[in-house]
């Protein structure tokens, strides 16, 4: 190829170039097949070239592609809110569509804020986050991240939002039971909120399970009770992140079903458009619009891009075709199958430290000693040498950090279209078995 001007993430690396996809498959312009097994960051979730989205694309740009939504509004915009109020928890029936997580976790700090000054409360402006954790890459929702290596340039702009840990039973340095760990939690939030005032903080932000930041690491079902309680005495939001987990990764529609809490504000992206257009939204709940709508009447945030009829009618194609097809409850079946086969390889395996997730959003931990839990030592790079061999096996796998300083664990997550067979498991796990002893060789 000649000289290349598009800015890729690492310059002086060749990437190969993708012709086309269909179903879980990608693949390359040598005729390289790839089983897409991280639906690339999270977000190809009912995998490459489904006909009725691309209808659906296609009849909408004949229709209009574009309008501008502070001066019109859109029959699928309307609908893609309608369905979005019908699919989530509670009375989390309002949608602020946006293009991209970042946009969406950023709106819904901007909202959690507003709701407070609409209520006369203009001093509740912080936003509480744990350390472990990735909100976006938007300076605003890199302020709410716990991503350690994002952050690092742009410290001196950043606010010091992260304070709290995120549930890693794994690594309780204390050995502590579980519940142990969840009083701690919410004791630490607790203890935040006291040292900070209730009075200046509006919300506590969370993904449900952490993504880049921990490798799906997933809190036990009463972590979220715990921290919403203390939410709740204290007047704190909770917004649930789930840019990652949202629309089915998880098995549930929202990955904060499985916990039973209804956050006030979800953040929620990759998924609802499966790919097949950048848009994401910020789902608000009655009781945080309804100040706004006695009050200003406008919610202060809005893209030029937010809610366009063409991304809306993709979107809806994607969340019918989720609906038509069990698409989420082929996720919690295969994902409780791939984590069950993921589970027989790491009692094989040396390096297999932990094996964590719901539905098919599967985190694998690597560690040098099982025992001791030690890690690797970073020079050695080895969930970089993961994804490599997957790669060359023609497997594609999500790299993750893990640990408290955002240094010490490797971890990648598996998370295929939720479209998965059973026997395209058992294919994925083939080809990751394959890779995992060629790094425990390179290791040894
Ligand atoms: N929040 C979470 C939990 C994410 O995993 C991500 C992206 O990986 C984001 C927010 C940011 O989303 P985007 O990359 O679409 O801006």
């Amino acid at each position: 190829m000649t000289r290349t001007y598009l800015i890729k993430p690492v310059l002086d690396y060749k990437y190969p170039a993708i012709t086309h996809g269909d179903g879980i498959y990608l693949y390359d312009e040598k005729g390289k097949q790839y089983i897409d097994g991280s639906s690339g960051a999270v977000t190809a979730s009912i995998g490459h070239g489904v006909q009725e989205v691309i209808d659906a694309m296609a009849e909408q740009s004949k229709k209009v592609s574009f309008v501008y939504r502070s001066q019109f509004t859109t029959e699928s915009a309307e609908q893609l809110a309608k369905k979005i109020s019908e699919i989530s928890p509670g009375d989390l029936n309002w949608s602020f569509f946006v293009n991209s997580g970042s946009e969406a976790t950023e709106t819904a700090m901007k909202i959690a804020i507003q709701y407070w000054q609409e209520k006369g409360m203009k001093t509740k402006n912080k936003i509480i986050s744990r350390w472990m954790s990735y909100h976006g890459i938007t300076m605003g929702a890199l302020s709410m991240s716990g991503h350690i290596q994002r952050r690092e340039r742009f410290e001196p702009m950043l606010e010091n939002y992260p304070s709290l840990s995120a549930p890693y039973y794994y690594r309780d340095a204390d050995q502590r039971t579980i519940e142990e760990c969840d009083d701690f939690y919410a004791q630490e939030l607790e203890k935040e909120i006291l040292r900070i005032g209730k009075d200046h903080i509006a919300a506590f932000i969370a993904e449900p399970m952490v993504g880049a930041a921990g490798g799906a690491l997933t809190p036990s079902d009463g972590y979220f009770q715990k921290m919403k309680a203390v939410c709740d005495r204290y007047d704190i939001l909770f917004i649930a992140d789930e840019v990652m987990t949202g629309v089915g990764r998880t098995g549930k529609m929202f990955a904060m079903e499985h916990f039973n809490v209804i956050p006030d504000i979800i953040a929620t992206g990759k998924g609802m458009s499966a790919g097949y257009t950048p848009m994401a939204a910020a789902i608000v709940s009655e009781k945080v619009m309804e100040p706004i709508l006695k009050g200003s009447k406008i919610v202060m945030s809005g893209h030029t891009f937010s809610a366009n009829p063409q991304s809306a009618a993709t979107c809806l194609a994607v969340l019918n075709y989720i609906e038509k097809n069990n698409v989420v409850e082929n996720s919690a079946v295969n994902g409780a199958y791939l984590k069950e086969k993921i589970r027989e390889l790491a009692e094989a395996s040396e390096i297999i430290g932990d094996v964590r997730g719901k539905g098919l959003f599967v985190g694998v931990e690597f560690v040098k000693d099982k025992l001791t839990k030690n890690s690797f030592d970073r020079a050695l790079d080895v969930v970089s040498r993961i994804v490599q061999a997957n790669f060359e096996e023609g497997l594609l796998v999500y790299p993750a950090n893990a640990g408290t300083d955002g240094l010490i664990g490797d971890a990648v997550i598996l998370s295929p279209p939720l479209t998965i067979t059973k026997e395209e498991v058992d294919e994925l796990v083939r080809r990751f078995a394959v890779a995992l002893r060629k790094v425990e060789r390179e290791l040894s």
